[in-house]
């Protein structure tokens, strides 16, 4: 059976790395669950809810108490349940939170504009693949530039290793292209633990070259499944890699010599 559809997520993973492709989107093995991950989850719901309310109300105590409405939601869920090993863990989380939060504030004014779109669900069938994933933010500035926005809760990389982290926003970007005709202006990563934030100009060049990355990598997952192989490609994403203990790359390096070869 071949790929049915392709989010932007998995098509990095692919890109980085084929073997974790496949533990992800073929096998589907469960991750364990991080306080990084609580923390963007949390966040971004909370961000989100802000923008649901009227302008003047977006100030950092409405931020903080909706971070804590969010954080009572999911932390009794199925991904989130007994996360934390004491009392005192998850309430020192939750003080570095909204340390990072506070963040936010120092980057944009959110009375100052009314998003397009939140956390907008994409699905798009470009002549023979189908693009799926969940757009954080889009908006007009006063200008009039079109900007897609993605928040992250970690720290930024430094400005050299920065572009590769647009990925998934190039891919965003030529979905809007394709649904609405309206090629955006640009896009912005805002990384709220620094804070720092990066925004690189969008071209109709850049997604034509997008759209046939996609196509490419498409094809590749397609033959991969076909006779199912899929590449090891040890890195430095290895170090953060969940499946390391059954990569094949590992089976037979000892742990610590295999996750320096970069
Ligand atoms: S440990 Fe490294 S090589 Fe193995 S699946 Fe993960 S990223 Fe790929």
């Amino acid at each position: 059976m071949g790929l049915e559809t392709l989010s932007p997520s998995r098509a990095g993973d692919f890109k980085h790395c084929p073997q974790l492709f496949k533990f992800r989107a073929i096998d589907r093995l469960p991750e364990p669950t991080t306080v990084h991950q609580a923390r963007g989850t949390t966040a971004h719901l909370a961000l989100q809810r802000l923008f649901d309310l009227p302008a003047e109300q977006r100030n950092p105590e409405v931020l903080y108490d909706l971070f804590r409405q969010a954080w009572a939601e999911l932390r009794t869920g199925d991904e989130f349940e007994g996360l934390f090993e004491s009392v005192e863990d998850e309430r020192a989380w939750g003080i570095e939170s909204l340390e990072i939060l506070a963040n936010y504030f120092s980057i944009e004014d959110p009375t100052s504009f009314d998003p397009i779109d939140r956390e907008l669900d994409m699905l798009e069938d470009m002549d023979g693949i189908t693009i799926r994933g969940i757009l954080d933010r889009m908006e007009e500035t006063p200008d009039g530039r079109l900007v897609i926005t993605d928040y992250k809760t970690g720290k930024a990389p430094p400005e050299r290793y920065a572009i590769p982290a647009f990925f998934a926003l190039k891919i965003y970007a030529l979905l809007v292209r394709r649904r609405t005709g309206k090629t955006p202006d640009a896009l912005k990563l805002m990384y709220l633990n620094g804070p720092t934030v990066y925004e690189i100009p969008v071209s109709d060049a850049q997604l034509d070259a997008m759209d046939r990355q996609l196509r490419a990598l498409w094809t590749a997952i397609d033959r991969a499944i076909d006779r199912d192989i899929f590449p090891t490609r040890v890195g430095r994403l290895c170090d953060w890699c969940s499946f390391q203990e059954i990569c094949p790359a590992f089976a037979e390096t000892p742990a610590t010599e295999a996750v320096g070869v970069a």
